[in-house]
């Protein structure tokens, strides 16, 4: 099954009246994102902004809309959403919106010389042999170079109103990830995917159980019963709520993978990782695959599944 979607790039396309997408590219991954500009009633919100490449024509864009660009909103600060937002903050001349948690760690990742030696020294922690992690590395850097997110932002909490849409905590794919919520029209940025499933791992110096945060986000969001979520990724959702309990199925099934990958004696996140992904895999999605797999191991402990061990020089896993 072809899982990418055909796009014309930086060319708003209506979803419905009020809604605008615009899909721009990426070089690797699903290969692009969606940004959307929804009507507010002083203006139009630009939701999220793509990889800081060179490119999108925001101002072109904007000239062709029936009323201003008022606001920027960032639901997360991973590359692909974060990525060009000091750019289209300058040609649009517009303040950004982003998540006071999510900035916190936006400045962390993105704004910090010290971050590839903190996410090194962590890989090695949880069994990823040294010549591997600082591969691991390097390819986890390649996007840092087009990470132009905007400093200073300003910050917005759960519970928050925008223009008239509830900002909600969905925290799972990213600690601070926000969306947004209004008359039934769910912004998602990467929380509800469809047909892919938004990555969950676990990274150092974030919260401890982001599966178990996702799940009880996903249910949070399922309950709201949105008829439209417009996701980063992939295709328009028309029932997220069903869609929402898919991704929980196949997250109960990864679980039951990890646990049978676990046996008596301790194993690393790394290595349980090979039996849940494969031992070859390129070392971007091996840094995925680990992360992934260590948020399971760890959903695994807290459900009393799993034990883990740690020595002070290696965490380990074990059966129950
Ligand atoms: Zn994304």
């Amino acid at each position: 099954m072809v899982q990418s979607i055909e796009h014309t790039f930086g060319v708003p396309v209506e979803i419905e009246p009020g809604i605008l997408r615009v899909t721009l590219p990426l070089p690797s991954g699903p290969r692009h994102v969606h940004t959307y500009l929804v009507r507010d009633e002083d203006g139009w919100m630009l939701v999220d902004t793509g990889l800081g490449l060179p490119g999108p024509p925001w101002r072109e864009i904007a000239a062709g809309l029936d009323a201003p660009v008022v606001r920027i909103f960032i639901t997360h600060m991973h590359p692909d959403h974060v990525g060009g937002a000091e750019e289209a903050a300058r040609l649009l001349g517009v303040p950004v919106l982003q998540g006071r948690l999510d900035y916190a760690q936006c400045e962390r990742v993105w704004g910090s010389r010290d971050w590839p030696e903190r996410i090194a020294a962590w890989f090695l922690r949880n069994g990823v042999p040294p010549g591997l992690a600082e591969e691991l590395i390097e390819s986890g850097h390649v996007f840092a170079d087009f990470v132009k997110f905007a400093w200073n932002p300003t910050l917005v909490d759960p519970g928050d109103e925008i223009a008239g849409w509830r900002v909600l905590a969905t925290p799972g794919h990213a600690d601070g990830h926000l969306c947004l919520h209004r008359d039934g029209v769910l912004v998602a940025g990467d929380h509800v995917l469809s047909p892919i499933t938004p990555a969950i791992g676990l990274y150092p110096e974030s919260r401890p159980d982001p599966l178990g945060d996702y799940v009880g986000s996903l249910a949070d969001v399922a309950a709201l019963e949105p008829r439209l979520a417009l996701p980063g990724h992939g295709e328009i959702i028309v029932g997220a709520a069903e869609r929402a309990a898919e991704i929980v199925a196949h997250h109960e099934d990864r679980l039951d993978r990890t646990e049978a990958a676990l046996g008596a004696g301790p194993r690393t996140g790394f290595d349980a990782s090979h039996a849940l992904f494969g031992r070859e895999l390129p070392p971007i999605q091996r840094r995925f695959a680990v992360a992934e797999t260590l948020s399971h191991l760890e959903r695994l402990v807290v459900l009393g599944r799993a034990g883990r061990t740690d020595d002070g020089l290696t965490v380990t896993y074990t059966a129950a």
